[in-house]
């Protein structure tokens, strides 16, 4: 078992350079925002391999890795069962761009642990399955406006970045130039959690809403559960409107449970998307549906989506890998690591006399540095963030990868052991201590 160094002994000089290097060809040095640890400070460490529940950087630091990829590695990194299925599928061709097996057979996959689910297409990330969706919801009802919550994250989609969570969460940018005025205009933004401003909404736009796209479970504000009955709620209010229902569960999909968020709380929504998990860390997503919503999209209908790549055999092999090996143990050790480990972060915080509230959605959960449930954006923003970075960086530095951002969920993989543990165990009290010596901008008056 290697020993986590101390902060003053991590060397970071090999992440540092490469980083100035990535800095010099690549915006910002990253190819996702929240990669660059700009909300976190510190030097991005540079990852050069991964195995288990052990993330290696190119300085050869060590780190328990609860990041996992921001979803997908339920089973930890490079799973044997995972990296034989992709070597497999390589060697016999990278791409054909025509129809294959597996590309049935993660379909039925899918549509068998989902029931509401009928029909599946693949596309290539989270973020096209959501554009998609939005697209075939309003090439549907032939309505022009969509329904979206604060804080909710959806991939970058035009018309889905206002209010958004996730890496826009993190830099506090409310939308993103670049999204003209009509896009944000047939966006229409309300609190998460709140069923009064969505009939309040639709009345005053009366038949002119596609759809309510939601996440099932909100992820990308820290981890934030619709409250009792908000999920049903939604879909009678959309059901009475005429409007879709879209469950966005890119990140709960086949997390949460075998059925993912679905499992855990069964809304009939009209369309659901999917990413992340199902994909088992290769680039690849879906949405899906009511087969009689679903066969409008080309060809057998005429709303247009397509992909060169989609249905990559060698990424529809990590996935369905993954998914066959995600049984009930799996899905056991998920909720039995994510208990360990919020309790394990809550004992610390308590010790060290940090107000904060550890909230779960399945066995996804965040550390909130406030003293009560978060039920929406404007309470998640109003959380002692400034206490994060230094939490976030004393675990770094005794071998802990948690998200570098209040705002995100934190994944655990069934591959976590005692040894796992016990290295968190020991990081916690100095990332605790960090987080009651943090000084806020009250503070500093
Ligand atoms: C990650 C995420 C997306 C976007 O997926 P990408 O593959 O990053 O494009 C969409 N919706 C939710 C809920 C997500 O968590």
């Amino acid at each position: 078992m290697t020993v986590s160094p101390g902060e003053s002994e991590v060397r970071t000089d090999l992440s540092a350079r490469l980083f100035e290097r990535a800095e010099a060809v690549t915006p910002g040095g990253v190819n996702s925002p929240v990669r660059a640890f700009g909300s976190v400070g510190g030097t991005p460490r540079f990852v050069k391999s991964a195995s288990g529940y052990t993330l290696v950087d190119v300085d050869d630091n060590r780190y328990v890795d609860l990041v996992c990829s921001w979803g997908p590695m339920i089973l930890g990194h490079a799973h044997p069962t995972v990296v034989d299925a992709v070597q497999r599928a390589a060697s016999s061709g990278l791409s054909f761009g025509a129809p294959a097996e597996g590309e049935v057979l993660l379909a039925e996959e899918i549509v068998s642990r989902v029931a509401p689910v009928e029909q599946v297409r693949l596309v290539n990330s989270g973020t096209e399955a959501t554009m998609s969706a939005v697209r075939l919801a309003r090439g549907v009802t032939g309505r022009p406006k969509i329904l979206k919550f604060a804080g909710c994250y959806h991939g970058h989609v035009d018309a889905l970045l206002a209010d958004a969570g996730s890496g826009l969460a993190t830099f506090g940018l409310p939308t993103s130039p670049g999204v003209t005025g009509a896009q944000a205009e047939d966006t229409i933004v309300v609190p998460y959690n709140d069923l009064a401003a969505v009939e309040a909404a639709f009345a005053a736009n009366d038949g002119e809403i596609a759809c309510v796209v939601t996440e099932a479970a909100a992820g990308n504000m820290g981890a934030v559960p619709p409250l009792p009955g908000f999920n049903a709620g939604l879909r009678d209010i959309t059901a009475k409107h005429g409007a879709l229902l879209i469950m966005d569960e890119v990140m709960t999909g086949f997390r949460v449970s075998a059925a993912g968020w679905y499992g855990l709380d069964p809304v009939q929504a009209d369309l659901f998307t999917f990413g992340k998990v199902m994909s088992g860390g290769l680039p690849a997503a879906a949405f899906g549906g009511r087969a009689d919503v679903m066969s409008q999209l080309a060809p057998s209908g005429p709303v247009y989506q397509a992909g060169t790549l989609s249905g990559n055999p060698v990424a529809v092999a990590a996935g369905l890998a993954t998914l066959r090996a995600a049984d009930a143990s799996v899905y056991a050790a998920l909720d039995r690591h994510a208990a360990t480990l919020s309790h394990l972060v809550s004992d610390a915080l308590t010790g060290a006399g940090v107000t904060h509230h550890v909230q779960t959605a399945g066995n996804l959960f965040t550390v909130f540095f406030t003293d009560g449930p978060v039920t929406n954006y404007a309470e998640a923003k109003a959380a002692q963030t400034w206490r994060f970075a230094p939490f976030f960086q004393e675990l770094l530095s005794h071998g802990v990868y948690a998200p570098p951002s209040a705002f995100e969920a934190w994944f655990v993989s069934a591959a976590l052991d005692d040894d796992a543990f016990s290295i968190i165990a020991d990081a916690l009290p100095h990332a605790a201590r960090a987080a009651a010596a943090a000084r806020g901008p009250e503070d500093a008056k």
